[in-house]
């Protein structure tokens, strides 16, 4: 019986005691983990990097507290970085951007910008396999506005002397097919010999005997291109 009572303070005085120990202990685990976790943690953020940087910095560093101020500076820059204000600065850089593409319309007629889609990426491929063959393809002329075109055509009626030997160069806008975007004129003489040898597996064929620079797309890429005509003819009106 009388065991009973003495225990009781000195149960209590210890459990005070460990409770102490045990809050103050707890404490500095607590603590030591989040140092430690903190510095695993910028270990392994900053092990993606900077591998040396880490090696050095990360050793020491479980020892002395300043290096994990200077250790956790770096992160959190970099988390703000990419989580937060990112998307809008993007946004913001993007119609600025919308202005580099106007020199596009301006040497038109020299690209192949004006082609047809069909004609466009035949070429392409064929620009692409005569280059590899050492041979540089370059646009002289490819879509042409209907006012330029008229201009060559009332040129060449003077040069020719007639509205019917004219035609056999530069056909009136309306049939002609620089006008459609589906003709294109290339040089130099290597190009033309060149694509006239070769256009066949890109569907890209010479059309008439006195214009060795001029292609259109006539035949199935890979297929025989059609007989070749003398010259060009205008329609009757
Ligand atoms: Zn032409």
């Amino acid at each position: 019986m009388s065991n009973d009572l003495p225990p009781r303070p000195n149960s209590a005085g210890r459990t005070r005691l460990l409770s102490v120990i045990g809050v103050v202990g707890v404490g500095a685990v607590v603590g030591a983990l989040l140092l430690w976790h903190a510095q695993v943690g910028e270990v392994l953020g900053l092990g993606a990097d900077k591998e040396p940087v880490v090696s050095t910095v990360g050793a020491p560093a479980i020892g002395a507290p300043p290096t994990t101020t200077k250790l956790v500076t770096p992160t959190p820059s970099r988390r703000t970085t990419r989580s937060t204000p990112t998307a809008p600065p993007k946004t913001a850089t993007t119609p600025s951007k919308k202005p580099t593409k106007k020199p596009t319309p301006v040497s038109r007629e020299e690209s192949i910008d004006g082609l047809s889609p069909k004609l466009k990426s035949r070429l392409t491929k064929a620009i692409a396999a005569a280059k590899a063959d050492g041979v540089k393809i370059s646009i002289t002329s490819g879509r042409r506005s209907a006012a330029k075109q008229q201009r060559l055509l009332n040129d060449a009626i003077k040069r020719y002397g007639s509205y019917k030997l004219a035609t056999r160069w530069v056909l009136p806008p309306k049939y002609s097919a620089h006008v459609q975007g589906k003709a294109v004129d290339i040089g130099p003489a290597a190009a033309m010999t060149w694509l006239n040898k070769n256009g066949w597996r890109y569907g890209v064929c010479r059309r008439y005997d006195n214009e060795p620079w001029h292609f259109e797309a006539l035949t199935t890429p890979g297929k025989k291109c059609p007989p070749r005509e003398p010259h060009a003819v205008a329609k009757a009106d």
